[in-house]
């Protein structure tokens, strides 16, 4: 067994140190923060690879706030699709086509964790593939498979929501809950027949008889659509990885032809729905962020992006105070309630799937979205200003 220590630190004379375990979007950007904050930054993935799944994301003005303080957003403003109106439709027919009063984008999963994991690089992040954490001590120390013990100044859980490392701290107390239904979730070649300004926006596609099932249809490049494809858990054909091009098209036979791509997608992942609800988020110096502390229904697209913002006001809450555990008190405590209210908020619309009738953009349900960063300075709030009808 092997321990690393940084011993004899003080913040004056040399840079605080983080063990960081996983490296999704909240590690990556907890990492990419804390070094450009002036931290040394270690960062553990259990996979050999880096790299996210087949699937789309939706990143909201609240996670670009987050993106653009870390110096990646210029490049999703320019890469990602801008949809200029979410449709929904229930049983063939358009029940609502709404704008949401300020911009969101559409990226691949793919290209937003290439765009974090290059950022991180470039700012100094020892990035450590297949190295996977089993535990923490609270003191700040992180416990790898191979029995190695890394002290830190601050260990950073961000292993997702099935987080090993929260799962050894018995101070931090969770509560889990399933839910009925589950996505699969592909990544298709955008055929010629969605080529087009008119599919740059958001479809979402409903059935609700004999049971729910619904195919969200986001376009997130000239080459690429995303599709999330939500079934009962109970629908064990609806809920197949690969697709089951029979069960789908027969609910949606005018999406016939991207389902059919759907069928060959490879990559593509099934999950059901999920929360945890973890408090508190840290144990002295351990501390967790995104899915490992919040995972939620994606009713609302936030998961990643709530996850995103606390990593970013982690890293600017750290940097104005000497004492680390003050410092994530301070942090939970501005955090906590908008990311609560998100978990609740999705929650509630996954399990009366209110969104059948429509995304209802009111204030309420973009509360999240309108979070304002206290890292985001009134440059950064400038460049993604808030319509006043939107503003809870
Ligand atoms: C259907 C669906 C649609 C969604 N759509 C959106 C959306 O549009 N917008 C949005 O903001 N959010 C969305 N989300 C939520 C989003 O996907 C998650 O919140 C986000 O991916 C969580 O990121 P994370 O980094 O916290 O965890 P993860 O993505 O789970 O990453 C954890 C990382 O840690 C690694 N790891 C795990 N265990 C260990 C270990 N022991 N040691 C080392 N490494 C480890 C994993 O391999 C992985 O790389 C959606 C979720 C679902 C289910």
């Amino acid at each position: 067994m092997s321990t690393i220590a940084f011993e004899g630190r003080t913040m004056s004379d040399q840079a605080r140190h983080a063990e960081v375990a996983g490296a999704g979007f909240a590690g990556l950007t907890v990492s990419i923060a804390l070094a450009r904050k002036g931290w040394s930054v270690r960062l553990h993935e259990q996979n050999d690879e880096l790299r996210d799944f087949g699937a789309g994301i939706l990143l909201w003005r609240n996670a670009m706030l987050a993106l653009e303080v870390i110096g990646v957003a210029a490049t999703i403003r320019e890469r990602g699709v801008l949809p200029d109106s979410y449709d929904t439709s229930l049983n063939g027919e358009l029940v609502s086509e709404e704008i949401p009063g300020f911009p969101y984008w559409a990226i691949t999963r793919p290209e937003l964790h290439a765009l974090l994991t290059d950022a991180a690089r470039e700012v100094g992040v020892e990035i450590v593939a297949g190295s996977k954490a089993v535990a923490a001590e609270p003191a700040g120390v992180l416990v790898l498979e191979d029995g190695s013990r890394l002290e830190a100044d601050l260990v950073v859980a961000t292993d997702g929501a099935g987080s090993a490392v929260r799962n050894s701290l018995p101070a931090l107390v969770q509560e889990r809950k399933k839910y009925q239904d589950g996505v699969c979730r592909v990544l298709i070649p955008r055929p010629d027949e969605f080529k087009g300004e008119e599919w740059d926006r958001v479809i979402d596609f409903w059935t609700l008889e004999p049971d729910a099932m619904r195919i969200l249809f986001i376009a997130t490049g000239p080459d690429t659509i995303y599709m999330g494809m939500m079934a009962s858990t109970a629908n064990e054909r609806a809920s197949r990885i690969p697709i089951d091009v029979e069960v789908w098209s027969e609910r949606f036979p005018h999406l016939a032809s991207a389902i059919e791509l759907a069928g060959v997608a490879t990559g593509g992942r099934h999950d059901a729905y999920q929360t945890n609800k973890v408090t508190p988020w840290s144990d002295n110096r351990v501390v967790l962020v995104g899915d490992a502390a919040h995972a939620m229904c994606p009713a609302l697209g936030q998961g990643a992006s709530v996850g995103i913002v606390n990593a970013v006001e982690l890293a600017h809450t750290l940097d104005q105070y000497d004492d680390i555990t003050e410092a994530l008190a301070i942090w939970e405590e501005r955090e906590r309630p908008m990311s609560d209210a998100a978990q609740a908020r999705s929650a509630f619309m996954a399990e009366t799937r209110t969104m059948a009738k429509g995304n209802g953009f009111s204030a309420e349900v973009m509360e999240t979205a309108n979070f304002e960063l206290s890292a985001a300075g009134p440059d950064v709030l400038a460049l993604y200003p808030v319509p006043k009808g939107a503003r809870p």
